[in-house]
């Protein structure tokens, strides 16, 4: 069990818990999961919701030392009783299907300030597609 303030100021993740973490492929997986107290309705953040399915998402994000971490959480996918509405629910650190946090991407901004794309691709484990996507993004 990882403490929820760990999540906040390490990996910058709000409003989660960690269940249980584990070491698989030299990375460490941690299995975080939305508290229930802090699902709400993506569009008018209303708490009258029903939870309608799921699915299971990972998530890069930045490495503890030279290690990957991997964030795993199940994402509900949300009927609000308020609203009518009924759309996945919305994940905070990462922008839409991307499967890297804002915060690893902030890191890769960082670092090609002073690295080539190349040199952090390998340092951070990630493919030159994902670091060279991450620099054109919005
Ligand atoms: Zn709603």
């Amino acid at each position: 069990m990882i403490n929820s303030s760990f999540l906040f100021f390490s990996f910058g993740i709000e409003g989660f818990q960690c269940n249980s973490y584990s070491y698989k492929d030299s990375k460490i997986v941690l299995n975080i999961q939305k508290r229930s107290d802090k699902m709400c309705c993506s569009l008018c953040r209303s708490k009258h919701i029903v939870r309608n399915g799921h699915v299971w998402r990972d998530f890069k994000s930045v490495p503890i030392g030279h290690t990957p971490v991997l964030l795993h959480t199940k994402i509900y996918r949300i009927k609000c009783k308020a609203c009518g509405c009924d759309l996945q629910e919305n994940i905070h650190f990462a922008y839409g299907k991307r499967t890297y946090t804002a915060r690893l991407e902030n890191l890769v901004m960082d670092l090609l300030k002073i690295a080539t794309i190349k040199s952090v691709a390998e340092y951070l484990h990630l493919t030159w597609d994902t670091v060279k996507i991450s620099t054109s993004a919005d």
